[in-house]
């Protein structure tokens, strides 16, 4: 039998990383996270105070038993850690009827059966006056949705597989990885790591680090921003959920005001192609710019002015969907990569399905929508 430095090399411990370490080492596995910085940094795609969870999964109707699990595992994750990192909101999808915003959340929830609202533009006016439509708009509530704080939910979760008998290396970067008789051998800071499996969670770093996919993911900046509420008290928790709106020109989502004071909108897609290592981190007149003229439009009770910004990172496959899964010919490598922009919630739930195909070389959860193999072909 060969000796390994760890049974699973887990390469990356951000938002999927460290879900992976907390699912395997909970399972009693032997396993090693590396990544090049602490968890909860603000250099990759897991910061920014918030992420929403939605259920009614308007991307397709197959994330809904994923997001379900999530839940369940976020709520297990606070219990374990004593950290508060899920609010529920409720959510709010806006937009043109037969849009597939609206037309995807209502699909998906009727085929697993969701609790929900549709809101026609005089009842929306009423319940969510924050929200003034266009004449044809309508809302789709759904109670099943909230805000998570990703920071502290990165460090509960590293936090979680440690005390499970994680072991995690910070501060180091892995340089490549290649198949060996027995494994993988990983390469970092002039060492080289064996292990029997090794999980690829690098997030932006992806392409960089697996060059076949070099070609095939699309790393995108993203600006989000935080607007001051005339009147707060409009924008808590309580009485704003979350929401996406589909406009002519594209997606925006916002969070109510978590810290009592202003909301966090954002753009979906439309930011530059970038690289993780070269993406400009300074905030240009012009991404305030693609966001003000929507503030002033769609949110009159919103300063345009934002007060503060921060440049995250979006990983895009070619259809949006993640890519989870053995790479075509190397069934000792699992990647977890490519969450489109829409990954963070599901962490906890792509941990299980990552311990599962690691451990037991299946899963029961439906992931035929993730494989790499439909990019590879
Ligand atoms: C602005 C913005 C808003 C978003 N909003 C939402 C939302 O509302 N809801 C939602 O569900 N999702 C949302 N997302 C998407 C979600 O945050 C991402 O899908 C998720 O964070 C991706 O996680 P990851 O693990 O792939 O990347 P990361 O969390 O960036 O982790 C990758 C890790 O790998 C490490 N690493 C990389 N290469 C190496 C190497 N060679 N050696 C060592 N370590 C390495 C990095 O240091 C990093 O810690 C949003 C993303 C952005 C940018």
């Amino acid at each position: 039998m060969p000796t390994f430095d760890a049974d699973v090399i887990v390469i990356g411990a951000g938002s999927m990383g460290s879900a992976v370490l907390w699912r395997l080492a909970t399972r009693g596995a032997d396993v090693l996270g590396i990544d090049r910085f602490e968890p909860g940094h603000d250099r990759g795609s897991g910061h920014g105070e918030s992420r929403m969870i939605r259920t009614a999964y308007f991307e397709h109707p197959s994330y809904v038993p994923l997001v379900q699990a999530s839940w369940r595992l976020w709520r297990e994750l606070e219990r374990a850690t004593g950290t508060d990192l899920l609010t529920r909101t409720g959510a709010l999808m806006l937009g043109p009827p037969g849009g597939p915003l609206v037309k995807g959340a209502l699909a998906a929830a009727a085929e697993h059966r969701l609790p929900h609202t549709v809101l026609d533009r005089a009842a929306l006016a009423e319940r969510f006056p924050q929200h003034p439509l266009d004449p044809g708009e309508v809302g789709v509530f759904e109670p099943e949705a909230g805000v998570l704080r990703p920071e502290a939910a990165i460090r509960a979760m590293a936090d979680a597989a440690t005390a499970a008998g994680a072991r995690l290396a910070t501060d180091r970067v892995v340089e490549a990885i290649e198949p060996s008789e027995a494994g993988v051998v990983v390469h970092s800071g002039g060492r080289e790591l064996t292990a029997r499996y090794a999980v690829v969670c690098a997030g932006a770093w992806t392409p960089q680090l697996l060059p076949q996919l070099r070609q095939l993911l699309r790393v995108e900046r993203q600006v989000p921003m935080w607007f001051p509420a005339t009147n707060p008290g409009d924008y808590a928790p309580a009485r704003f959920p979350v929401f996406v709106r589909e406009l002519a020109d594209g997606f925006v989502y916002g969070v109510p005001a978590m810290d009592g004071r202003t909301v966090k909108l954002g753009r979906h897609h439309g930011g530059v192609i970038t690289t993780a290592d070269t993406v400009d981190r300074t905030v240009q007149a012009t991404d305030i710019e693609a966001l003000a003229p929507v503030v002033r439009r769609l949110l009159p009770g919103l300063d345009p002015d934002p007060v503060r910004a921060a440049v995250c990172l979006y990983t895009n496959s070619p259809d949006g969907h993640f890519v989870v899964g053995a790479l075509p010919g190397w069934p000792n490598l699992t990647l977890v990569s490519a969450c489109s922009g829409h990954g963070f919630k599901f962490a906890p739930a792509i941990g299980e399905v990552v311990a599962d195909l690691v451990l037991d070389g299946r899963t029961d959860y439906p992931i035929g929508l993730f494989d790499p193999a439909r990019l590879l072909a």
